[in-house]
C-alpha cells in the first residue's frame, strides 16, 4: 500500500496505472473509518484493478461554528484498516497542498446545496464539490464510491458529474448501520452514551414512515408529523429538520408517489446527526 500526500505525486502514479490499462475504484473520505467506509473501500477493490482511498478533512465544508477542529484523526487506525483491505493508494494530502494561498475557486451545484442540510449549514455543500472536484482531477477515477448515508451529497455530486461532464461513474452504496439501527458516522463518537440510546429513535422514525406509507398514508405532513412526535419523545433531540423529499430533485412531495426518500437532521447536544430511508411503492 502506498501513502502519497503529494496531488502531482499520486495523478503521476495513476495516469501511469491507466496508460498501462488500470481501473482505478475511488473512495474519499474525513478519515476516521468505519464499517461504512469499508463497504465503499471493498466495492471499490472488487470493481476496480487499483483501490484509491483519500482521507482529508476538508476545511472547506464546515461553517466557521463547526468541528472541524474536533473532528476526530485516528490516523495511525484508518491506515491499518486501509492496510487490511488491501487498499492499493492512499492520498493524504495537506490543507496547504489543496488550498494553497491565492485559492479561490470554488464549484457550486446550485439549487439542490441550498435544501435540507444545505439550510442548515451555508456553504457545506459548495465545499463538498469544490474538494470532490479537486480529489477527481487528482485521481481522475473510473469509479467514483459514495455512501447512502449522506444522500443530498451523493445526489448532488451526480449532478454535478453530469453537468460538468466529468468522465467518472458513480456508485452508491447502501447505509451500513450499527446492531441499534444507528447508522454509522465518523460522528457517533461525540455521543455520550444517553445519547446514543436516545439517537435509535431516528432509525424508528424512518421505519415509522415506511410503516405508514404500507398502510396507504401517502400525505407526507401526516407522516411527518407522527415522525417528529415520536423523536421528540427524546430529551436530548432536538430535531432541524425532517422531510420527504423527490430522491432526484431533492424538492419536498407533498403526497407519495411511486418513489421518496425520507430524511432527517437532529442534533442529540452538540452532535448533529442524519439518517435517511428511501422507499419505493408498488
Ligand atoms: P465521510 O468520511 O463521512 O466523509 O464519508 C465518506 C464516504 O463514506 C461518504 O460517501 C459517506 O456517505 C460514506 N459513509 C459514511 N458513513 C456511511 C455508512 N454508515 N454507510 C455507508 N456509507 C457511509
Amino acid at each position: 500500500m502506498k501513502i502519497l500526500s503529494d496531488p502531482r505525486k499520486i495523478n503521476q502514479l495513476i495516469r501511469r496505472a491507466k496508460r498501462n490499462g488500470k481501473s482505478i475504484g475511488f473512495v474519499p473520505t474525513m478519515g476516521a473509518l468505519h464499517a461504512g467506509h469499508l463497504s465503499l473501500i471493498r466495492q471499490a477493490k472488487r470493481d476496480n484493478d487499483l483501490a484509491v482511498v483519500s482521507i482529508f478533512v476538508n476545511p472547506a465544508q464546515f461553517g466557521p461554528q463547526e468541528d472541524l477542529k474536533r473532528y476526530p484523526r485516528p490516523l495511525k487506525n484508518d491506515l491499518a484498516l486501509c492496510r487490511k483491505e488491501k487498499v492499493d493508494l492512499v492520498f493524504i494530502p495537506e490543507d496547504k497542498m489543496m488550498y494553497p494561498e491565492g485559492f479561490v475557486t470554488f464549484v457550486n451545484v446550485e439549487g439542490l446545496s441550498g435544501r435540507l442540510c444545505g439550510a442548515a449549514r451555508p456553504g457545506h455543500f459548495r465545499g463538498v464539490t469544490t474538494v470532490v472536484t479537486k480529489l477527481l482531477n487528482i485521481i481522475s477515477a473510473d469509479v467514483l464510491y459514495l455512501g447512502q448515508k449522506d444522500a443530498q451529497q451523493a445526489v448532488i455530486i451526480s449532478r454535478m458529474v453530469e453537468d460538468l461532464n466529468f468522465a467518472v461513474k458513480i456508485v452508491v452504496m447502501p447505509i451500513v448501520r450499527g446492531n441499534n439501527g444507528l447508522a454509522l458516522s465518523s460522528r457517533n463518537v461525540y455521543l455520550s452514551k444517553s445519547q446514543r440510546e436516545e439517537a435509535q429513535v431516528l432509525f424508528k422514525a424512518l421505519h415509522l414512515a415506511k410503516l405508514m406509507i404500507r398502510h396507504g398514508q401517502f400525505n407526507s405532513s401526516r407522516i411527518i408529523e407522527k415522525m417528529k412526535e415520536l423523536i421528540s419523545r427524546k430529551k436530548q433531540a432536538k430535531i432541524d429538520y425532517v422531510a420527504i423529499v423527490d430522491p432526484k430533485s431533492l424538492g419536498p412531495l407533498k403526497k407519495i408517489g411511486r418513489d421518496c426518500l425520507v430524511c432527517l437532521a437532529v442534533k442529540f447536544g452538540k452532535t448533529r446527526l442524519i439518517d435517511n430511508l428511501r422507499i419505493t411503492c408498488g
